[in-house]
């Protein structure tokens, strides 16, 4: 099982999932108690503040390790799912009334559908919809991974722009481990995947000279195993299925985990999914209908992120970075939180219009 990954967010329509699900107590229980964000200069020094709730700042309410998030929805299903590790898709032949798929052991079995939630790297997309699929490079590439906890570590996320277009930020993670998310810029998306030498050359190049937090992740590199390494991109897909298959999740639709909306989305569109295929008794029904009401949900959450939005996060120069901090500033300020914050009503309004949930019960 792939328990890895840092802090995902389980945001709007998604915890309203994971509440018909039964799941809230779980996920609660597990929360990284992230309090809200900092962001600091190049020493380490306090720039701006943005508690949990504040307009612009980083934590949502369910805040939880990505690894842990996976254990709680495989203990919540391992009894009426069959789950199978260490295999993959390796052929797929569809016939009127079933699709025939063949797993990298070898093993050839029918089914009715085939739902592919691979991720945004999705190797089984490429057999079916190449054609459909387009992967929107950002300009920058992303790495997750977790360094020893100090003491001095609290409960707050820490966030420091670095010159040459490095956004770094250290997270609360377990009691023994500091989440790092860090970002930065790169013109082409060239760097092979299996090759781990090169990733944490490009690493290093990114962290030098970009001040203490940089510092403190350059010494413990070396020890670091589980990482997550990749170009920034969203997918783009003009049809999601085809025939008796069908994506969900970053599969089909990925936001980038930027947006922090990637884990709802996923949640959402395997919900609608799931409820579409229940309420038709023709699959091809099922996918349209699932598609229609999860796109425009989707495409908006998209819509929030873009190549020039990631541009102006990543500043280049040290004058950029000083802008960027005037920038925090303001926007942390009390009156302009104030300004910004949605009233009551129209918080609602959000929630209820993030994305109406249908009722498949
Ligand atoms: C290792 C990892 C770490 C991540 N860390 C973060 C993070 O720190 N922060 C963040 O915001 N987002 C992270 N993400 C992305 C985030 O989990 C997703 O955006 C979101 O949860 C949507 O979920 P998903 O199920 O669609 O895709 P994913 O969470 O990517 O899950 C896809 C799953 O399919 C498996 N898979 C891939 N290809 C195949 C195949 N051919 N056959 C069988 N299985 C396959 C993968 O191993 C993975 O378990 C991470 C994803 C991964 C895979």
């Amino acid at each position: 099982m792939r328990d890895g990954g840092q802090n995902v967010d389980i945001k709007g329509a998604g915890q309203q999932v994971i509440d018909e699900m039964g799941l809230t107590e779980q996920i609660l229980a597990k929360n990284t108690l992230e309090q809200g964000q900092k962001y600091l200069d190049r020493h380490g020094r306090v720039v701006a503040v943005f508690p949990k709730g504040s307009v612009g700042g980083l934590t949502a309410d369910f805040e939880i390790l990505r690894g842990d998030f996976a254990q709680v929805l495989f203990e919540a299903t391992r009894d009426e799912c069959e789950y199978r590790f260490d295999t993959f898709i390796t052929g797929l032949d569809e016939k009127d009334d079933r699709i025939t798929v063949t797993f990298k052991d070898g093993r050839v079995e029918d089914f009715d559908l085939v739902i592919c939630a691979e991720g945004l790297n999705s190797s089984t997309r490429g057999m079916v919809l190449a054609d459909q699929t387009r992967l929107l490079y950002f300009g920058a590439y992303m790495s997750f991974f977790n360094i020893p906890r100090r003491a001095e570590d609290d409960n707050w996320a820490h966030t420091v722009n670095g010159i040459g277009g490095t956004f770094i930020t250290l997270r609360p993670g377990t009691t023994t481990e500091t989440t790092v998310l860090m970002t930065f810029l790169r013109e082409r998306s060239d760097v092979a995947a299996d090759d781990p030498v090169a990733r944490k050359a490009l690493l290093l190049q990114a962290l030098k000279g970009r001040g203490t937090v940089a510092d403190r992740i350059i010494a413990a590199l070396g020890s670091v195993e589980d990482f997550y390494f990749g170009p920034m991109s969203q997918v783009h897909a003009s049809v999601w299925s085809k025939g008796r298959f069908v994506m969900i999740g970053d599969a089909a639709y990925s936001p980038t985990p930027f947006t922090g909306e990637g884990t709802a989305l996923a949640l959402v569109g395997a919900y609608v999914l799931a409820g579409e295929i229940k309420r038709n008794t023709d699959h091809a029904a099922a996918f349209h209908a699932y598609e229609t009401l999860v796109r425009p949900y989707a495409e908006a959450s998209q819509r929030k992120m873009n190549p020039r939005l990631i541009r102006l996060m990543h500043v280049k120069t040290s004058c950029g970075v000083g802008i960027a901090q005037v920038i925090q500033r303001v926007f942390a300020s009390h009156i302009v939180q104030k300004l910004l914050r949605p009233s009551d009503a129209t918080k609602e309004w959000r929630v209820e219009k993030d994305f109406n949930l249908p009722n498949y019960s």
